[in-house]
């Protein structure tokens, strides 16, 4: 589904992602993970299309398509989820109307009709319920005021309203409750398919309690330095990111 070849990185001027290496199969959860400034969010960054990143050298490959090629909104329209494409505030705009008008230019390239209001809703209802959203969040103003929480909740909704093929959530570093967590992880645990992937960033080696990934990497100094099952994450947990630089260093 996505391959990324040696990818490089910069933003004035500075290299963040020094080779990144990934394959991702369908059916797969990949969590990235890694030490504060390693790069994951850069990575995300990158994948989401964000213009102020430069892109030095290497591939990304989704769907036998050229994914940097890609404007953000044509890579939604292919079916990459970014969880962090929508964070902006928009006065004035529900959820619901915000949605309904991404929900439909998605169908409209994948060849299916439009769903009209009544239709449209009867969906929004269902996912609701999946995901645990309340119907005041989807008609207050997009992210207005949402707290940390709720700026989740309502990210892993339009998820589960989009039905991407690749999932990728950046969970930064900060702001995350215990809650936020959960909602993350029940989230994407009830929306995996055979044929959906997600690659979860995070920091948090406890949302892998929630979330089981099929593999975690490690990525630090812009590299992928290590990467193994769920296991690893265990190990991250007990030990730390100090014998990962270690052993990245002594390597190179
Ligand atoms: P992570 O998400 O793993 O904590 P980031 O991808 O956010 O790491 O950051 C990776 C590195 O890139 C950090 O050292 C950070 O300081 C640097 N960086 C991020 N943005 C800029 C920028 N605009 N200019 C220079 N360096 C930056
Ligand atoms: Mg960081
Ligand atoms: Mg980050």
């Amino acid at each position: 589904m996505l391959t990324i070849k040696n990818l490089h990185a910069s933003i004035e001027g500075n290299e963040i992602l020094r080779g990144i290496n990934l394959e991702v199969k369908a059916g797969e959860v990949h969590a990235i993970m890694g030490p504060n400034g390693s790069g994951k969010s850069t990575l995300a960054s990158v994948l989401a299309g964000r213009e102020e990143y430069e892109i030095s050298e290497g591939e990304v490959i989704f769907q036998g398509k050229d994914l940097l090629e890609m404007a953000p909104e044509e890579r939604a329209r292919e079916g990459v989820f970014l969880a962090f494409q929508y964070p902006v505030e928009i006065p004035g705009v529900s959820t619901t109307n915000f949605l309904r008008t991404a929900v439909n230019q998605v169908r409209e390239y994948r060849g299916k009709e439009a769903l009209d209001a009544v239709k449209f809703l009867s969906v929004m209802k269902e996912k609701m319920k999946l995901v645990e959203i309340d119907q005041k969040l989807l008609s207050r103003s997009l992210n207005e005021g949402f707290s940390g929480g709720e700026k989740k909740r309502n990210e892993i909704f339009q998820m589960a309203m989009l039905e991407p093929t690749l999932s990728i959530l950046d969970e930064t570093d900060s702001g995350l409750d215990i809650d936020a967590l959960r909602i993350v992880s029940s989230g994407v645990n009830k929306l995996k398919t055979p044929q959906t992937a997600t690659i979860v960033v995070t920091h948090y080696q406890r949302l892998l309690d929630y979330i089981v990934p099929d593999y975690v990497h490690v990525l630090y100094n812009g590299k992928i330095v290590k990467s193994g099952s769920k296991e690893l994450a265990l190990e991250l947990e007990e030990k730390g990111y100090d014998w990962i630089k270690e052993e990245a260093e002594s390597a190179s």
